[in-house]
């Protein structure tokens, strides 16, 4: 099994050089993660991010960033730079403004990822990792999704799942060596509530900031939940270690838990001994999610190494850090 270290194996593929890396969506949640591992395992790593729903301020320091929206990506952008892989993350993430803004999502999540797919080719650059999601399907109104990673009858019915949906196809039609990843629910340090699914966010800024907090519904309802540095270390294993795969991996803890369980232990880790209010079920919302991880612990040589306790403790901790005001 791989320890958090694995990237010291990293092949070099031209002697002297390190291995290099470009990276949409650097300032975000996920991809300033991301960035943090490469850069911790020494490989040279180069950023976009218009700064829509990033900030500036997380971007790793080492990150050869840009301030650049994926609609002016032009191929010849990073001109004279061999990138071992492209890891597009850059997206418009929000279920709710997809469908507010069904063109704009297309415009970033379709198109961009086309501009970012014609921006590895003409660096020839094989290796192209793709931020998908467990929205790409859809629960046929059972309430139950089960993400098989082998479902190919997939037909997502918000904007964000058909976009995303998209730029998965668009992926594996126009790169030599795709890695498609759908994710499950991300949580940790640096993400920000946008008053819809970042549970964790939501919740714990209700705790240390006193925002308004409801559980939509009554809490039974299950999911996925992993901890950000876990899907780093799966993105960057996909970018630079595994072997080809051009079929979509789940990158997931591998169990569900109900919503009121996880805020229990938010409730736990922190302290908090307030009560958690209940509030209308969201219907587009399904009940159950699961998403097995076996591929990716084969394929990826990987496995989740944060525990939902440790990987809240991490998240509280930081949280307090940076916002509590109470
Ligand atoms: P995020 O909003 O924190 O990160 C997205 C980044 O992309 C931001 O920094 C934003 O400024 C940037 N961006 C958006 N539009 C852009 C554009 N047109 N040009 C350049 N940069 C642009 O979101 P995240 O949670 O870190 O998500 C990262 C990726 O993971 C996304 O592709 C998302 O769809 C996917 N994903 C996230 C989750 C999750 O639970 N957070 C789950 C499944 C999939």
């Amino acid at each position: 099994m791989l320890a958090d270290v694995e990237l010291k194996s990293v092949k070099v593929i031209d002697e002297g050089k390190k291995p290099a890396v470009f990276v949409t969506g650097c300032a975000g949640f996920i991809g300033s993660h991301v960035c943090d591992y490469l850069i911790e395992k020494g490989i040279d790593v180069y950023g976009i991010d218009d700064l829509s729903s990033g900030k500036f301020e997380n971007i790793p320091i080492g990150v050869d960033f840009v301030n650049y929206g994926l609609d002016n990506l032009a191929p010849g952008d990073f001109q004279g730079i061999e990138f071992d892989a492209v890891i597009h993350l850059a997206a418009q993430p929000s279920l709710l403004k997809s469908e507010e803004y069904p063109l704009r999502d297309l415009e970033v999540n379709g198109l961009g990822t086309i501009n970012v797919l014609e921006f590895a080719k003409a660096h020839n650059t094989e290796r192209f990792v793709f931020a998908s999601t467990s929205a790409v399907f859809h629960d046929g109104n059972l309430g139950v999704i089960s993400c098989a990673e082998n479902d190919t009858r997939l037909t997502p019915n918000r904007p964000y799942g058909i976009s995303k949906l998209a730029g998965e196809m668009y992926v594996r039609a126009l790169s030599k060596s795709p890695y498609i990843l759908r994710f499950a629910n991300v949580y940790g340090p640096r993400q920000v509530p946008l008053g819809e699914n970042q549970l964790i966010a939501r919740a714990l800024s209700h705790i240390y900031n006193d925002t308004p907090f409801e559980i939509y519904g009554d809490g039974y309802q299950t999911r996925d939940f992993i901890y950000v540095r876990d899907v780093a270390r799966a993105v960057a294993s996909a970018a630079l270690e595994a072997p080809n795969h051009p079929y979509p991996i789940n990158v997931s803890y591998g169990s569900s838990v109900s919503v009121k369980a996880m805020l229990d232990n938010v409730a736990f880790v922190t302290g908090w001994e307030g009560e958690w209010k209940k509030g209308e079920p969201k219907p587009s919302e399904p009940k159950h999610v699961s998403m097995s991880n076996t591929k990716a612990r084969k394929i990826l040589s990987w496995y989740p190494m944060y525990d939902i306790q440790k990987g809240l403790a991490k998240t509280a901790e930081w949280w307090k850090k940076e916002f509590a005001t109470l």
